[in-house]
């Protein structure tokens, strides 16, 4: 049942993503309401039609949720290289098993075990406490 972690390899498959996620959320951040922009530029869209305003509130609703997600995908991976520095990296949270080598390859910032996981939410990353 377990298996030995690599700590270099995830250390860097972590790295890697985390990079991604940052540059996700760099190019996300000024169409999402509530973010100021850090440059102060103002390229918020005001439209005159309705059509339009709920097109545009639809659309920032569904970056306001991408954004969330990044953001907690960002902290799980942040937690994840911390663990590695612990040597704790790999045990699921919640029952102290270890993580299964093939989960960990495809979802490398996992907290739980895919059972554990399944019984709080689908997605891999989520809520600190339910
Ligand atoms: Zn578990």
């Amino acid at each position: 049942m377990s298996w030995k972690v690599d700590y270099d390899y995830f250390e860097r498959k972590l790295k890697k993503e985390r990079e991604e996620v940052l540059q996700e959320i760099k190019d996300l951040e000024p169409k999402v309401e509530g973010n100021p922009l850090e440059d102060g530029e103002e390229n918020t869209p005001f439209p005159t039609h309705i059509a339009d305003i709920a097109d545009i509130e639809s659309r920032i609703d569904r970056d306001s949720y991408i954004m969330n997600q990044l953001t907690q995908k960002l902290k799980d991976i942040d937690v994840a290289l911390q663990k590695i520095i612990d040597k704790q990296y790999g045990i699921c949270e919640d029952c102290n098993v270890q993580i299964k080598k093939d989960r960990l390859k495809v979802i490398p910032y996992a907290r739980w075990c895919k059972s554990c996981a399944e019984k709080r939410e689908r997605t891999p990353w989520t809520k600190e406490k339910l």
